[in-house]
Order: structure tokens, then sequence, then C-alpha cells
């Protein structure tokens, strides 16, 4: 007998005929002898539409009334997937945040899980019922309904898998998996069987948005096996587990990439100390993420160009506060340049094998792509190319690496 947790997300459970359809896999474990904790969110669109009625309502909420609102998509399905689980001959009951309890901090809006208590969940098991929980909800230490940011039931139901001691989070999607690429533009893109969680998250902050961010550090501090699966498809997805299980490991896992972010280019910035401070200090007074930074070598000995690259949210704010330090900067010009993506290759196998970013350069600039910024971490090469490169730049290296399906 082993404890699994199912976590449904809102494509897997957007209407009634829906549900019905995802508590057949409740059922199918359920019948193989195991103890379930299902998780679900609210239907597709549900929690966008709450969204926007909250700022209807009141432009500069709340952020208690907010949580209020748009926990409620899955307060009906925890309920609806109870009431069909019942009527398929299996005992259910849902479980709403605060009812757990599962604790959180009080960041309203985007709240920490601080405790699971599971006792009434482990107490239903014995009874040979199994618990629905409303994903994405906790209770505040005052008290209030919390959510835990969006896309948070990925992190309820990872947070209840390590405090069940669960054999599995599965965590099914729309997708049947975690691809060597998005298969939308590689077409020879392959279903990876396991990735690493530290892959996984450079894939998921790369723009694979399969599973919340948040949800993938947790399991990693916690070992908490995580199995992305289709919800349609009765077949083997990706597991998200530790590097240790995966006996063959690639040099390169996967191909990333982002459009997320802009560049922005400083041209003949004086070249002496402090000015580095300068300018990325009032940055991040503001809250400004930077992310790659670049500075070339002064030619004429007295200045530099720096560029960088910011989220594309953060970009207008961006340019206007550097307009605005101007004169303290003392910069020539500011060129703006929001038309590049990021390409990344990924692999903890890069810890062992040398000649993973050469060959990246190489192979863009045997396409005749120009790299503008480059930066590494310890599993990944970045570089910054121009947005109409992106396509040719990720299929080209997705050969380059092996990856290609036969
Ligand atoms: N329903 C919430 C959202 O749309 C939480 C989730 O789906 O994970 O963000
Ligand atoms: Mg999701």
């Amino acid at each position: 007998m082993a404890r699994i947790v199912q976590k449904f997300g809102g494509t897997s459970v957007a209407d009634v005929e829906h549900i019905r359809r995802a508590a057949e896999r409740v059922k199918a474990e359920v019948e193989c002898g195991n103890q379930v904790a299902v998780v679900v969110s609210a239907m597709a669109g549900v929690t966008n539409q709450l969204v926007d009625w909250v700022s209807a309502a009141s432009p500069t909420y709340d952020p208690r009334e907010y949580d209020v609102v748009v926990s409620t998509g899955e307060q009906v399905n925890c309920g609806l997937m109870a009431l069909v689980l019942q009527e398929m001959g299996i005992p259910a009951r849902s479980w709403l945040g605060w009812q757990i309890p599962l604790a959180t901090t009080d960041a309203h809006g985007r709240a920490r899980v601080h405790e699971v208590d599971i006792a009434g969940i482990a107490q239903q098991w014995s009874d040979g019922e199994v618990p629905v929980i409303a994903g994405f909800q906790g209770i505040g230490p005052d008290g209030r309904v919390t959510t835990l940011g969006r896309g948070g039931s990925d992190i309820s139901a990872v947070a209840l898998a390590a405090t069940l001691g669960a054999e599995r989070c599965d965590i099914f999607t729309d997708v049947d998996g975690v691809y060597t690429a998005d298969p939308r533009i590689v077409a020879k893109a392959r279903k990876l069987d396991k990735i690493t969680y530290e892959e996984m998250l450079e894939m998921a902050s790369q723009g694979a948005r399969i599973l919340q961010t948040r949800s993938v550090e947790l399991a990693m501090k916690n070992g908490v096996r995580v199995h992305v699966r289709s919800s349609f498809e009765d077949l083997p997805g990706t597991l998200v587990v530790d590097e240790e299980e995966i006996v063959e490991q690639q040099v390169v896992s996967g191909i990333a990439y982002s459009r997320d972010e802009a560049k922005i280019t400083l041209v003949q910035v004086p070249d002496r100390p402090g000015v580095a401070a300068a300018i990325f200090g009032p940055l991040a007074d503001a809250g400004v993420n930077v992310d790659m930074i670049v500075q070339s070598t002064a030619s004429d000995g007295k200045t530099t160009d720096i560029t960088f690259t910011v989220a594309k949210s953060d970009f207008e704010r961006c340019v206007e506060l550097l307009e605005e330090a101007r004169e303290t900067l003392d910069f020539k010009a500011l060129v703006p340049d929001s038309g590049i993506v990021k390409v990344s290759v990924i692999g903890v196998g890069m810890r062992s094998h040398a000649g993973v970013a050469q060959a990246m350069f190489r192979t863009l600039s045997e396409k005749g792509i120009n790299i503008q910024a480059i930066s590494t971490s310890e599993i990944k090469v970045s570089v910054l190319i121009a947005e109409e490169y992106a396509e040719l730049a990720l299929r080209a290296l997705h050969t380059v690496y092996g990856l290609d399906a036969e």
C-alpha cells in the first residue's frame, strides 16, 4: 500500500465531465489498494475571472479580501470532486485549507506554507475514505484565508506529499510531460522520462511553465518525487527526482528559451570604480531584478558600454529610472531593445563535462546568429540573441546535443 497525492490542474477539472474523468484516475489508484489524497485547482479560467472581479470592485484591493474571493474556485471543485467520487461508490470528503489546517504566513496573495496538519487526512485514510483538498489556499496566523500565489495548488500538493511522506506526487495537467525543448517549436523534441529538480527549476524559470517554481523548490528540499503526467491519456509522464535516481545522465537534458526579458545598453559610461554600483543600486532599490550583465572594455580608456537584461514587465520603469539618473550616471546614450530572447542549454551533466558552452557558441556562429550576452551557472549556459533567430537556434542546438527524436 502506497501513499499517493494526485493533483489535478484547471484544464483537468474544467467542468463536471472532466472532474468525472479525473475521478476515474483516483478510483484506479484506490482500487490498487493505495491511500490517495486528491488536490484540485479551480476550473480553468475561473481564477482569472475572480481576479478581474476583485479589480473591478476595488483597484487597490485589500489583499485579505482578494484571498477570500480568489480561493473560491478551489472550494467549488473540491466539493464537486468529492460528490463525483461518492457517486462512483468511493467514500470521499472535501477539505478547505483552514479545515486541514494548512497553516501559512500572513503574506496574503503569495503566502508560504508554514505547517500542514495531516491528522484529519490520516484519520480519513484509516476510515477507508479519500480526502479531497482545495489547492492554492491556507489559513494565516490571523485566522484568515490566504492563497499561495498563482499556480499555487502545485505547492499545496507538494507540501501535502512531503508531510504525508507520500511515495509520489502526481501532477495531472494538459501536457504529457517535460520535453527536451518546447515541442511546439522543436518538432523533434522528446519527452523526458526523468529530470532532476535542479534542471526542472531551470526549465520552469525558462518558460517551460509546467510546474509552479516554488513547488519544485519545495519538492527538492523534501525529496518529493513529482510525476508530471497527462490527465487525458493514461501514459507515464516525466518524473522529477533527485540526481541519484537518474542512472544514465545526459550532459544536456534540455534547451529552454524565454521571451520575458528585454535588453538595455548604456553607451559610454565613465569607466571608473563605483559606476556599476551607481547604475544597479537604484534599480535594486526599486525592486528591478537584473539578469545578465555585460561590460565591454573601454576602447578609449575612459568610457565603457554596459548591457544588461531585465524582465519585460520592469522594462519601461527601468528605462525611466535610468533616464532620470542620466546626469549623475553620465552616459552618452541609452539603447533599449525588447526584441531579444534568452536561449539556455541545461543539464546537471555539465558539472563533469567540458565543452558544452563551446558547442553552443560554435553552433550559433555556424548559423550566423550573433550572441549579445552570455551567462552561465553550474548547470546552465544562456545566451541572448535577436528574437527572429529563436526557432533556428533552438532546433540547431537540439540537434547538436544529440537530443533529437529518431
Ligand atoms: N487556481 C489557481 C490559479 O489559477 C491555482 C492553481 O491553479 O494552481 O492560479
Ligand atoms: Mg498549474
